[in-house]
């Protein structure tokens, strides 16, 4: 008996693993298990699966289950510690395991111990662009800044040839009944009907997207343009949260914007868009690399920080501003109210959010990273961590004063307050100026809450 256990690739296009369990032609079982520890809460009063993130996860599972069933085959869903539950069926029934290659220290913890019970498992690639094989040489000398990443791949386009993605096959084996059963759980809160995801999740509602955002609606021939936008359908791909949970491969997306290029021409707009999945791929392989340091509080820094003493009521007041969305910056509170509701914000926020956390609450950037991770629907190890760790100076290309002038952003992303209207209807009458008053703590807003951290300290914009 085999079993694929999928993990972050909830698709059938461009799947390695059902080629991998077509060769053994033995019967396979499909499994997902969610990790029982994702619902524990941690000191901080954080889980690892929020409302809306639980809502996509569980869209694209159904999605899947769906479609293996039109190949006669189930999905079996399991809750609890992947390598007990693992454990407990091989007691029963001696299998193969085949599931993907670990991308966080995490997984490759769970995979080593499967291989300690004496489980015998294939793996395979279906997260990134490259292969392990192409990636030889920068695993061996990491390049500190993605410019070098980049140019080098730039330089080399034979070596770094984007694979062909592998059409789906039919699976012709057959399907077979695990000896155990652990029925997923999913949290309370995912009946809140306050939840707003824009899409569901599911290799069926990525495809539907992509061929919309590059063929029917062409929203790529604006991309370098609006990509820095705050609000609206389609100034940025909103790939994210299918590229998370692998219900688009990555690979099938490059071929896809080079399909467009070959009918359309090539321009700065599909070029860019090459270059943010060429981010998302140097975080992927950075973290392969340094592993567990990008989970500490100094990252990737080999010099020793020394922490700002914060006394810990004030940590305490921050953090619970920032949890309830309370900052006093409306800025920031639209991005947490909105992040909280639909599961996703925009990048440029994403990153105005990240430095006033980091620089203005000055609060442990490990904190906001585990917050992101548990609300947002295109979480993604890598790029999460790398990112917030890239904001905190501590990540790649370290410097200690990546700061965003919140104000000056907010006069060039928001100067219309389209995107603050829209998550804080209580400032519908507010102007622009009335809200950098506010920020600035120059005159308050009566009825708004005062900013926590004003901030008209901040005078440094960062180029990224
Ligand atoms: C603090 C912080 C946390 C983040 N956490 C995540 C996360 O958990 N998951 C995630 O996918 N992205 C994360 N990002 C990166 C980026 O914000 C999102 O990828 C992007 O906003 C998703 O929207 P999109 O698909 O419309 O992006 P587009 O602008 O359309 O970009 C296309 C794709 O390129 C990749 N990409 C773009 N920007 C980045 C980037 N800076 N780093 C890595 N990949 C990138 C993504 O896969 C994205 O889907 C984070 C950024 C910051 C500043």
């Amino acid at each position: 008996m085999q079993i694929l256990w999928l993990r972050n690739d909830l698709r059938l296009h461009d799947h390695p693993g059902f080629y991998l369990a077509r060769a053994k032609n033995e019967p396979l079982s499909i499994i997902y298990i969610m990790p029982k520890e994702w619902l524990d809460i941690d000191a901080q009063g954080m889980t690892r699966l929020g409302a809306a993130k639980a809502r996509f996860l569980r869209s694209s599972l159904i999605d899947l289950h769906r479609t293996l069933d039109e190949h006669t085959f189930d999905l079996t869903i399991l809750f609890g510690d992947p390598v007990e539950l693992l454990q407990k069926i091989y007691l029963e029934q001696a299998f193969t395991l085949i599931t993907a290659s670990a991308q966080a220290p995490e997984e490759a913890g769970w995979l080593a111990r499967i291989a300690e019970l004496g489980i015998q498992i294939e793996c395979y690639e279906p997260y990134t662009l490259f292969s392990p094989a192409q990636m030889t040489d920068f695993l061996s000398h990491w390049p500190t800044t993605f410019s070098q990443f980049r140019r080098t791949i730039e330089k080399h386009p034979q070596q770094f040839k984007v694979a062909e993605d592998i059409k789906a096959l039919p699976l012709k084996l057959r399907d077979t009944v695990l000896p155990i059963w652990a029925p997923a759980q999913w949290p309370e809160e995912h009946s809140d009907t306050g939840i707003q995801l824009k899409r569901n999740g599911g290799e069926r509602s990525g495809k539907q997207h992509l061929k919309d955002y590059l063929w029917e609606n062409k929203s790529i021939q604006h991309y370098k343009a609006t990509r820095n936008a705050l609000i609206g359908d389609y100034f940025s791909s909103q790939l994210s949260p299918y590229l998370a949970w692998g219900c688009l491969s990555p690979r099938h997306i490059w071929h896809q914007i080079l399909q467009y290029e070959a009918a359309y021409q090539a321009d700065e707009h599909s070029q860019w868009l090459k270059l943010e999945l060429l981010w998302r791929e140097y975080f992927h392989w950075s973290m392969r690399h340094h592993g567990d340091r990008l989970f500490q509080k100094n990252g990737l820094r080999t010099d020793t920080v020394t922490p700002k003493k914060i006394p810990e009521h004030i940590v305490q007041k921050h953090w619970q501003a920032w949890c309830a969305a309370s900052t006093g910056i409306p800025m920031i509170d639209a991005g947490l109210v909105e992040l909280r509701t639909t599961g996703f914000v925009s990048n440029r926020l994403r990153q105005n959010m990240a430095s006033y956390f980091i620089h203005q609450l000055q609060l442990d950037w490990r904190w906001g990273a585990r917050w992101f991770e548990q609300h947002l629907i295109d979480f993604d190890v890598a790029s999460n961590w790398g990112n917030w760790a890239y904001l905190a100076g501590v990540g790649h290309d370290a410097r200690p004063q990546r700061q965003f002038n919140i104000n000056k952003q907010l006069q060039e992303y928001d100067p219309e307050l389209q995107h603050i209207q829209h998550w804080l209807p209580e400032l519908s009458q507010q102007s622009l100026d009335d809200i950098l008053n506010h920020q600035t703590k120059t005159k308050l807003i009566p009825y708004y809450p005062s900013p926590v951290v004003a901030t008209r300290s901040i005078s440094i914009t960062p180029q990224t």
